[in-house]
């Protein structure tokens, strides 16, 4: 990369500044867009991060082992663009053909496809709220209606004939996100509720599974039924892949081919392919994962309900708790005071509430810990 001198560079900064007003070169639409914004990632030493959903396990040290290996000098080379062995791998999986997945650099990348593949401008982006709060970024992102319409008070799928009655649910929406488990909820919806709902609508409907592994069921097989409805998984959550950014979406092989036209040559990273196929050999030691963390969420809930929080059923593997004696947003200074870090939302639907993240057993004894110690100030 050829480099400016020090001087030359401050010049040429200092005359662009005086000739040229730049918010004019950014489209109004980006000016005004309210960006998404990721949980913090800080760097403190003996923190416990409990606020991004991440897997407390590190990835198994043969996926470990398949990444470090590849570390030479292939980097040089692109890695295959379609990351058709991992297609293939998750077809065989869950018994479908390599024409009904689509991989993508996170799930998020591929919701956000699904918003340029699905969406005219102007037509409608529509979701529950609570649920993932990418979705309206993204729909503003791209200049598409948002229909948000509130869960039920218990954060339950609202009744089909209610969503009839209520005209609020627009059958008819170009695109429907369902974030199922819900996050922030940590709710489970039904697959026959979800499936009643789907055969409803006439636009696509994206499944959001991203914490599905922790839940007892999952609503894969509509991906598969279903002309319009697609599942979108990740690597992040319960493969404890955050960092390698790999996520798929499941469903018809006309929407996963459209999605594709779209899709970035060599979105997904070499390592992130390999790292996400040595997962797929290595499941059994990410199920003993699923069952710690889930014992772990049981243990949690019992002992913040015996010190007064209310909390939610959980299918992920995190808990949304409202906190007693302060608010919620006191609750996350306090405990960050005794480094410990958990989520807050400002959305008035949850503002009352807190999201943890399960840790590991010793984080989370950590955090039992410190609210007592704050109940007892
Ligand atoms: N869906 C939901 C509901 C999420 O919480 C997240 C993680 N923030 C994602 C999708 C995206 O996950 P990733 O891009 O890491 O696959």
């Amino acid at each position: 990369m050829p480099t400016e001198s020090r001087p030359r560079r401050a010049l040429l900064r200092n005359t662009q500044h005086a000739t040229r007003n730049t918010r004019t070169l950014i489209r109004p639409l980006v000016r005004k867009l309210h960006a998404y914004v990721p949980g913090e990632q800080p760097k403190i030493k003996g923190l416990i991060k409990l606020n991004t959903n991440e897997n407390p396990y590190p990835p198994s040290p043969k996926v470990l082992a398949a990444i470090k290996a590849a570390v030479d000098g292939r980097l040089r080379l692109y890695p295959n663009p379609t990351s058709q062995a991992l297609r293939e791998k998750l077809a065989k999986f869950h018994r479908c053909s390599p024409e009904n997945v689509i991989i993508g650099n996170g799930s998020d990348e591929l919701l956000a496809l699904a918003v340029r593949t699905f969406v005219e401008p102007g037509a409608t982006v529509q979701y529950f709220t609570p649920s993932y709060s990418l979705y309206p970024v993204l729909a503003d992102s791209h200049d598409a209606r948002k229909n948000s319409v509130r869960l039920a008070a218990d954060f339950t799928l609202p009744r089909i004939e209610l969503l009839r009655k209520s005209k609020a649910w627009d059958f008819d929406a170009a695109l429907t996100f369902i974030t199922t488990p819900n996050a922030p909820s940590g709710r489970g919806f039904p697959t026959a509720e979800l499936e009643a709902l789907c055969r409803l609508h006439r636009g696509v409907v994206v499944l959001d599974e991203a914490y599905v592994d922790f839940a007892e069921e999952n609503a894969l097989r509509l991906a598969l039924t279903h002309p319009h409805v697609l599942v979108a998984r990740t690597f992040s959550k319960a493969y404890s892949l955050c960092f390698q950014r790999v996520g798929y979406c499941v469903g018809p092989p006309a929407l996963i081919a459209a999605l594709d036209k779209l899709r970035d040559s060599y979105n997904v990273n070499g390592l992130g392919q390999l790292g996400a196929l040595a997962t797929l050999d290595n499941l059994v030691y990410y199920r003993k994962n699923f069952a710690r963390i889930k014992t772990t969420r049981a243990r949690l809930t019992r002992q913040l309900v015996e010190l007064g929080f209310e909390v939610l059923p959980s299918q992920t593997n995190f808990l949304l708790a409202r906190p007693p004696r302060f608010p919620a947003e006191d609750w996350l200074g306090k405990l960050r005071a005794r480094r410990i870090l958990v989520r807050w939302f400002a959305n008035p639907a949850v503002r009352d509430y807190l999201r943890i993240t399960i840790g590991t057993e010793s984080e989370v004894n950590a955090l039992v810990q410190a609210a007592a110690a704050i109940l007892g100030e």
